[in-house]
């Protein structure tokens, strides 16, 4: 696979999402970041999203619940480039039943090579890195050339 340089635009589409045990984590960091994460837009799996804007007043996408699909929505999104930047705090205590959800999105936001930050430390330092105001290159797979050469 070839790869091509395309950037992330200056204002980032981030996603949230947190595993039932996580969600109290999530909804502390976005409450620490409220100024910072209202600069972008947001999107994130059901119950997730609708607990950060009842506890933030952050607009948030809401995408379905993540067991009944939210997960795959959201892996299809950043396939098409429409996500820039994922926040995704699993459970490491109960990885069971949610491990092939997170395989499949960890894996695809590997192959897409957005920014992702699976615990509150690694979220704080990308929130607040001078690349989320700015365009940032990034290599993406080169799909066209990749078929042209099939
Ligand atoms: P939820 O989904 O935000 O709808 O709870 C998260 C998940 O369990 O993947």
């Amino acid at each position: 696979m070839e790869y091509i340089f395309k950037a992330l635009p200056a204002s980032k589409r981030v996603a949230l999402v947190a595993h039932d045990n996580r969600k109290k984590a999530m909804i502390q960091w976005c409450l620490r970041h409220r100024s910072l994460l209202e600069k972008h837009s947001l999107l994130a799996t059901g119950t997730t999203g609708g607990k950060i804007e009842e506890t933030t007043g952050l607009k948030v996408e809401k995408l379905l619940s993540g067991p009944l699909g939210g997960d795959q929505q959201l892996g299809a999104r950043i396939a098409e480039g429409r996500v820039d930047l994922l926040v995704f705090f699993w459970d490491p205590f109960e990885p069971m039943p949610h491990d092939p959800d997170v395989k499949a999105l960890l894996r695809i936001a590997a192959v897409w090579n957005i920014p992702v930050a699976c615990n509150s430390s690694s979220a704080d330092m990308m929130i607040q890195s001078s690349l989320m105001e700015r365009t940032f290159d990034r290599e993406v797979p080169d799909y066209q050339n990749y078929l042209e050469q099939r």
